[in-house]
């Protein structure tokens, strides 16, 4: 029977495949007691599971070198290696002599030392925990004979979409995209980094519909729509016909849209709007390129990391960073340093902490780990040699962070030097407004800062205590709130104060409604998805900036956020017509 799920729209695009389910959770492990005469065959069962673990791993290690990496593929070497650990396999076998079953035996040490790295000081322990539950898991699906879930199992051609709680890095990096058409978690919204990345992909994806793994059994025939936010179960042939013309519509609309890729992004009255992209792969560069994009507006470096058991050296980093600074010769790239934590890697403290948000993480972690900041910013700056490298600091809430990360950019530019490197003599070091801090306090960053860039998905976080990746809390994340509005508005004050140029990097810039807005409230320069570049455009080629800044504030004085969105879409709508896309942006492309 058909049946229709709803969920978030993470990743535009209509996918017909069938579903396959990866359940990449712990079991639960019911208790159970051996005789003593069952023991021998027990441990038996044990050393079998753990053998056929290891060529489990053996296999997508082999398989993710291959498509991936070698670096990529190494995060199964560490896994392999903790099944190989003496003091774990006997700690278990002596479970199972005091006459547990071999799955409670594993389950009971595996939770004991996942919770013991977890608490562990050093950062690089504390990273093991996502290797250690991935090794329980593995071991628990053959002990209890559990359908073996990876996603590299398909073939190439499969089609499948990949139905999923969310999306781990261990995960990430075995997707082999010639067998997963698209992607649809129970977690996660727009803006979390599945999101992102199935985006970065160009996967099709709906996140946040909370019960799909549920609802699955898996092979289901399914339609992923990631233009709505649908997922529709056991489609009827009419409905898969009707897809398919769907899916045939959009690529044409698509390529519309790319025709503006050469036109100027002007306002009617005059104003020009720069549009960069956000990259989060070096690959996406190009692609970007390609759509008119003037540059890219924010590198996403933390993706570099992804899945990955150490961080990349300097010569790794270079080798990315001067990609996508090739890809755009002659443009500026903003390229940020770090952003680990919170929902993106489980580097160094994030797996024990409790408010991961509020955490060690971005500037913080790497101010307090400079060795593993100047390794990035040495690399940026050799990078710089290939055209206009700017730095970008996330998370800034005080000046003291700015100055600090200066004085390393300094050392790691006098170590370049010792080698004999020759380097610009300035790279502008700018810094992301995404905290209410930095943007209320902008003024005391101007300064010492050469550019802002404002981070709206986490300034909307953290100015409406909204979870960004809680899908029962999406309909709240609305960044049209006169908070939001105010905010970006006295941050763009205090950037004309100092004659800083101020961006909007964060994914309100991508939305036609609130690119709008933005423009009202004096943004001149948005860096959007590659993606959106075009259709932005075109919201910019239809508007006047002079309109939309009278309508933007009016927005700021509206009582909600609901107020605020009717009379934007009023005056856009007064613009551009009746068009579909206004109201839902790149989800109705
Ligand atoms: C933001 O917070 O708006 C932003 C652009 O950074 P990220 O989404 O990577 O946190
Ligand atoms: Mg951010």
């Amino acid at each position: 029977m058909e049946r229709t799920l709803h969920g978030i729209p993470a990743s535009p695009g209509v996918a017909v495949g069938a579903a396959h389910l990866l359940l990449w959770e712990v079991p639960d492990v019911p208790h159970h007691i051996i005789s003593d005469l069952e023991i021998p065959a027990e441990l038996k069962r044990f050393a079998d599971a753990i053998e056929r673990s290891k060529a489990r791993l053996r296999h997508v290690r082999d398989r993710v070198e291959a498509a991936v990496g070698k670096e990529e593929a190494a995060i199964f070497d560490v896994q392999y290696s903790i099944l190989e650990d003496r003091s774990l396999v006997g700690r278990v076998e002596e479970l199972i002599r005091q006459n547990l079953a071999a799955e409670k035996a594993f389950d009971i040490e595996m939770t004991e030392w996942r919770q013991r790295f977890a608490r562990h000081t050093s950062a690089m322990m504390r990273e093991r925990v996502s290797d250690l539950t991935d090794v329980h898991i593995r071991v628990l699906a053959i002990l209890l004979h559990l359908p073996d879930h990876d996603p590299v199992d398909l073939p190439p051609g499969a089609k499948a979409v990949l139905v999923t709680h969310d999306l781990t890095p261990g995960l990430t990096v075995q997707l082999d995209r010639s067998a997963i058409v698209g992607i649809a978690t129970d977690a996660g919204t727009r803006t979390s980094h599945v999101a992102i990345l199935a985006r970065s992909l160009g996967l099709p994806a709906v996140v946040g519909l909370r019960y799909a793994t549920e609802q699955l059994r898996g092979h289901e025939q399914v339609i992923l729509d990631g233009t709505k936010g649908l997922l529709v179960i056991n489609p009827s042939e009419e409905d898969v016909r009707r897809y398919k013309e769907r899916a045939k519509e959009e690529e044409i609309a698509e390529a519309e849209l790319r025709g503006l890729a050469q036109m100027e992004s002007v306002t009617t009255d005059g104003e020009r709007v720069t549009l960069r992209a956000n990259v989060d792969l070096p690959e996406e560069a190009e692609v970007a390129a390609k759509a008119g994009a003037e540059g890219v507006g924010l590198m996403r470096t933390e993706f570099l990391v992804v899945g990955r058991t150490m961080m990349p050296d300097e010569d790794e980093q270079y080798e990315a960073y001067k990609k996508v600074v090739e890809a755009f010769a002659g443009h500026p790239v903003v390229i940020r340093t770090y952003d680990v934590g919170g929902d993106k890697l489980p580097v160094g403290g994030h797996p024990t902490e409790a408010n991961p948000y509020l955490g060690w993480r971005a500037i913080r972690m790497c101010l307090d780990e400079p060795e593993l900041f100047k390794t990035q910013l040495r690399a940026l700056l050799r990078a710089s040699v290939h055209g206009d490298v700017r730095i970008m600091l996330p998370l800034i809430v005080s000046l003291s962070e700015v100055r600090a990360a200066r004085k390393l950019l300094r050392e790691a530019r006098e170590e370049l030097r010792a080698r004999g490197m020759k380097l610009p003599d300035f790279i502008p070091l700018g810094v992301m407004i995404e905290t209410p801090a930095a943007a209320v306090a902008a003024d005391t960053l101007i300064e010492e800062t050469s550019f802002f860039s404002i981070g709206t998905n986490d300034l909307v976080q953290y100015t409406l205590a909204v979870d960004r990746g809680n899908a029962n809390l999406a309909s709240r994340f609305t960044p049209l709130h006169p908070a939001v509005l105010r905010l970006i508005r006295g941050t763009v004050e205090a950037g004309a104060k100092g004659k800083l140029h101020v961006a909007v990097c964060g994914e309100m810039a991508s939305h036609p409604l609130m690119a709008f807005a933005l423009i009202g409230l004096g943004v001149r320069e948005l860096s959007v998805n590659g993606r959106s570049v075009p259709l932005v455009k075109r919201v910019v080629r239809s508007v006047s900036a002079a309109k939309a800044r009278e309508a933007a504030l009016r927005a700021c004085d509206a009582r909600t956020p609901e107020d605020a969105e009717e009379l934007l879409l009023t005056e856009l709508r007064a613009a551009v017509g009746d068009v579909y896309w206004v109201r839902e942006g790149l989800a109705a492309l």
